[in-house]
């Protein structure tokens, strides 16, 4: 879409650069009460700092399907579950299903969903996978906020791509080829596919073991249609 301003019968064409509106929130738990705050520590900004990576790396025909969204983070503390956030409590019964089937209130965070009635997108995810101070993370720092952020931008910012992007995967499992990292779980669904490619083309590997993986060459030498997929979403 391009944005044509016109004026007394001429038109020309505006400088269009869509800034994202997006918030990165802690929720503090006491009692029997909830409160949404403003996070200023260490955790805090490092997911500021991911969020902003991968949402300002945008195309611009990207961002655009993002307008009128607010782009949420939400981080829960490690002494809570990701359904004890208020906007995630209703899939306190339910499973993910899939190849890794575990139940929402065990995972350490999920891929963005439009909160019924607003126009907030929101991100859930752990404290204790962006505090890099704490041994008690399950991944590197970082991986998994990238890893959900990347089912945000496929669901929310460019799902026009998702048929193509599932066809290179099944052609991919028909030529038994190589996937990134975990291969089972890589290649279990589209969303998996596409969210292992985000966290590679940022750099963040799913575990220490699979450094090289992650990483925009090993796509390149590897698995090159997946790559130009990525490509035409993160100016990267
Ligand atoms: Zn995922």
């Amino acid at each position: 879409m391009r944005l044509i301003a016109s004026y007394k019968g001429e038109a020309k064409e505006l400088a269009a650069s869509t800034i994202i509106r997006g918030d990165v929130y802690s929720y503090q738990f006491s009692g029997g009460s909830v409160t949404q705050v403003r996070d200023h520590t260490a955790v805090g900004t490092k997911a500021k700092e991911i969020s902003a990576n991968i949402f300002g790396s945008l195309m611009e025909s990207r961002k655009r399907q993002l307008v009128g969204k607010a782009v949420e983070v939400q981080i829960f503390p490690s002494t809570k579950k990701l359904t004890d956030l208020p906007d995630f409590a209703d899939l306190d019964d339910e499973n993910t299903g899939g190849e890794a089937d575990r139940d929402y209130s065990s995972l350490p965070g999920t891929g963005g969903i439009l909160i019924e009635g607003t126009n907030r997108i929101a991100t859930p995810i752990s404290a204790v996978e962006l505090d890099e101070r704490s041994d008690d993370a399950d991944y590197p720092i970082g991986y998994v906020l990238t890893h959900e952020l990347g089912h945000t931008v496929l669901d929310f910012a460019a799902p026009d791509l998702e048929p193509k992007i599932d066809e290179l995967r099944k052609s991919r499992i028909a030529a038994q080829q190589d996937f990134l990292g975990t291969d089972s779980y890589t290649r279990s669904t589209v969303d998996e596919y596409w969210a292992e490619g985000t966290a590679a083309l940022f750099n963040t590997p799913i575990a220490e073991l699979y450094i090289n993986e992650y990483t925009g060459k090993w796509l390149t030498d590897n698995d090159a249609k997946l790559l130009a997929q990525l490509k035409s979403v993160y100016l990267k």
